[in-house]
């Protein structure tokens, strides 16, 4: 708690490397831990029930190597994928191929969109080639007829059944149920995990979990087209002086984060922690759009059209208001 002379005493750090334990002091900490260790659960209302945790052995976090490693696991099974973002059209297209090679493989994907227009995303018409060729794939699986489609659908219990389990939730907002499910691949996003920051002064938005600073350029409420301005190390400050989050870390529960955008955050803050202060600031970067936004925004305070070409007033200029740097050593309780 203590703040008298803070910035000039060195981090801390607990790390442990085969099976011991040992302290490492650091003038400068760069938190690129990501997010994949804490993801959310299956239940729609983002809850931890115990009956979900009792569930571990049959419900994978992530995506899994369905044509590898997890191959018979999945094999002639009932597979339920639940999420609706690009781990899950992971998932689901590899259980596709599963299915042609193994046919007696059901899947059943759930998924609490009301359009899956809006999972194909921009399809031939996204800069990133790789990202519009998954939605294409998506589309040209689900039209096959391979995967029975539940939206919108909001999972409210896991129950297990025997070996099997049964989904409980509502379909269309009438109560549903899938009964006989193998196995669940959640694919529900992630979320940081800020528990071993506990002694570091660090801030994020309350909405987003993602860096202060960031929120209003990467609002999945605002934001559609992929683009985010370009931003490094001055955006990136925390309270604390000389730690940053940068990376997927930093984009908290926001699903569109690209590595690009990691590469330019960190040269930008390693830059400022070699004094190289222009360096820093020149923070350059041209993010691929999705294609579903029909014009094109030259700036983040430029409305985003819908692809009806509506621009809804209440979805933008979010990232135009300024924002307030939180005041990091207060000498007077009066300020
Ligand atoms: C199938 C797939 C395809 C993708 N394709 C693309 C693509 O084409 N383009 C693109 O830009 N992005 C893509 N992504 C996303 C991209 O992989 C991630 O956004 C990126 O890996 C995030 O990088 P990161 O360094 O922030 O975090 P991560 O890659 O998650 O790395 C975090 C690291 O920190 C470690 N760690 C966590 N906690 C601790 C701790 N307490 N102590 C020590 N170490 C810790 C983890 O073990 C891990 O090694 C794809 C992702 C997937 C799953």
């Amino acid at each position: 708690m203590k703040t008298k002379g803070r910035d000039d005493l060195p981090f801390v750090l607990h790390a442990q490397k085969n099976g011991e334990r040992f302290l490492v002091e650091a003038k400068a900490v760069i938190d690129a831990s990501g997010t994949w260790t804490n993801p959310n659960p299956v239940i729609s209302e983002g809850v931890w029930t115990t009956e979900e945790q009792n569930l571990s052995k049959q419900v994978f976090y992530g995506i899994p190597d369905v044509l590898g490693k997890y191959k018979n696991r999945y094999s002639g099974k009932k597979v339920l994928v639940v999420g609706s973002g690009h781990s899950a059209i992971n998932t689901l297209l590899e259980l596709g191929e599963l299915k042609e090679r193994v046919q007696e493989t059901e899947i059943v994907w759930v998924l609490r969109k009301s359009r899956l227009e809006d999972v194909y995303g921009g399809r031939e018409q996204d800069q990133l080639a790789a990202r519009g060729e998954l939605g294409t794939r998506i589309q040209k699986l689900v039209e096959s007829g391979k995967v029975k489609v539940m939206t919108p659908f909001h999972i409210q219990e896991l129950k297990k059944d025997g070996e099997k389990i049964q989904v409980v939730g509502s379909l269309n907002s009438e109560l549903a149920q899938i009964d006989a499910i193998d196995e669940i691949i959640s694919n529900t996003g992630s979320r940081p995990d800020f528990s071993f920051l506990r002694e570091v002064r660090v801030i994020s938005d309350p909405g987003l979990e993602s860096v202060l600073e960031l929120a209003p350029l990467i609002d999945p409420n605002v934001h559609s087209c992929g683009t985010v301005r370009p931003h490094g190390e001055n955006e990136l400050r925390q309270p604390e002086k000389d730690f940053y989050i940068v990376g997927s870390k930093s984009y908290g529960r926001a699903p569109t984060f690209l590595m690009a955008t990691g590469y330019e955050q960190v040269r930008s803050v390693v830059a400022a922690l070699v004094g190289d202060r222009e360096a820093a600031e020149r923070v350059e970067l041209e993010l691929p759009e999705t294609g579903v936004c029909s014009i094109k925004s030259s700036s983040c305070c430029e409305p985003e059209k819908s692809g009806a070409g509506v621009v809804n007033s209440d979805e933008v200029n979010s990232c135009c208001s300024p924002i307030t740097k939180p005041v990091t050593s207060t000498s007077s309780c009066c300020s």
